[in-house]
């Protein structure tokens, strides 16, 4: 199966980001002393380092000399880091945090790191000095996914545009000529009435052909169409055929909305929440439905980290299923006889002790990894495809706990 060559590393990037976040938000500062700063991609790096600057001479009111050393220190680091970039930061901006935090018995240590080109545009500058690091925006772009075509429309005016993640943006807007239920004296109420349905679909044909030229060539990347309105008005324009007929198959609801000027498009938003969430573990579900069925009633599926790895291995891998609340490393072992053996542990334990399974010899530890990097490392040697499951449903939940959060659908029956 031919998988986008991008997608991967897109999967393996966000995965990275919500680790690094993760440990971000375990830190905590003695006092107000850790520094976030997110700077947008159109921001000079000269006024970024401008402005830290001035923060660092700033900080010389600090009551606390500890914290004002920490604050400085800080600013410091992050000016060190400023050095590495141009003009101008990488594409969508980045991220630097950095400041002394807790490492326990009332000791400090210094931790500084940059996230560069998230998910999504860092959209203002934030210079942001607290006991936590910042970290909520970036967690939001995580969270974020989709991208959705957004109709609001009644007789008068309409407005189309995107939902990319939770961003809603308004692209064109059109307005009708369609006269009001008042007819003219001396005008027939017959032909008024003609003129007037005439008028109604011409302007669903003019929103049908501005939604078609904005959506039909990013069908593919398209995640559901969204259409809002007063009733009848939308279903007016949905049965009436006006829509291209492949984005017809891609909405995934009407919602009833009062306001059809570009606020409608949020409006519309808002009404879809539900259908937006079941929307996004949809493709979870067919995946953990698909592995399910060919453990029922075939062999091409395999689970737990032994076997799905040999699987990985040997090419046999069409899709890598990752539970995404797997928190684990992988230990990797030497044997005195050359076995290489592996054991999963919990991030948070200690490296165990390990005998050989084969020889019993005890063996010697290699390495220890984060079990997922070292996955999807295989994976995108082999060329397969990593998809990360969320456990918001309950076969996302059996992933993790009946199968250890690492399963596979695979192309052909290995018999591992
Ligand atoms: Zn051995």
């Amino acid at each position: 199966m031919a998988t986008d060559a991008d997608a991967p590393n897109e999967d393996r990037r966000k995965y990275e980001f919500r680790k690094v976040i993760e440990e971000l938000k375990d830190f905590e500062g003695s006092g107000t002393q850790l520094v976030t700063i997110y700077i947008p991609e159109d921001k000079q790096i000269s006024d970024v380092v401008q402005h830290v600057t001035q923060e660092h001479s700033e900080a010389a009111n600090i009551k606390s000399k500890q914290t004002r050393t920490n604050v400085q220190d800080a600013l410091t680091s992050i000016k060190d880091r400023l050095r590495y970039y141009d003009t101008f930061p990488p594409e969508k901006g980045m991220v630097i945090f950095s400041g002394a935090v807790d490492s326990g018995g009332g000791r400090t240590e210094m931790v500084t790191r940059t996230l560069e080109s998230p998910p999504q545009p860092v959209e203002s500058f934030r210079y942001h000095c607290d006991s936590n690091f910042l970290t909520d925006p970036l967690e939001h772009m995580l969270a974020d996914k989709g991208l959705f075509g957004l109709i609001v429309l009644d007789r008068r005016e309409a407005n189309v545009g995107w939902l990319r993640g939770k961003r809603v943006e308004p692209v064109k807007s059109a307005s009708s000529l369609v006269p009001g239920k008042q007819r003219k004296g001396g005008q027939s109420a017959q032909r008024f009435a003609r003129l007037r349905l005439e008028a109604i679909d011409n302007f669903y044909q003019e929103v049908a052909e501005m939604a078609n030229d904005l959506f039909v060539p990013e069908r593919h990347d398209l995640d559901g169409v969204l259409v809002g309105g007063p009733s009848p008005t939308k279903d007016e324009f949905l049965d009436g055929d006006y829509l291209h007929h492949e984005l017809r198959d891609q909405v995934i609801g009407k919602f009833d909305v009062s306001y059809t000027d570009e606020s409608g498009l949020y409006d519309l938003v808002d009404a879809a929440q539900d259908a937006l969430a079941d929307q996004e573990i949809m493709q979870d579900k067919s995946q953990m439905e698909e592995f399910f069925e060919n453990l029922h009633t075939g062999e091409e599926a395999t689970y737990g980290f032994d076997a799905t790895r040999r699987n990985l291995v040997m090419g046999s891998v069409d899709r890598l299923l990752l539970s995404e609340d797997l928190r684990s490393d992988v230990v990797v072992y030497d044997c005195p006889n050359d076995h290489e053996e592996f054991e999963v542990v919990d991030r948070r334990h200690a490296t165990p002790e390990h005998e050989c399974e084969e020889c019993g010899e005890k063996a010697e530890v290699r390495e220890r990894e984060d079990v997922i990097e070292h996955l999807m490392a295989i994976a995108e040697q082999r060329g397969t495809e990593t998809k990360f499951i969320s456990t918001d449903f309950e076969k996302g939940e059996q992933l993790l706990d009946a199968f250890g959060g690492i399963a596979g659908i695979l192309r052909y029956s290995t018999g591992v």
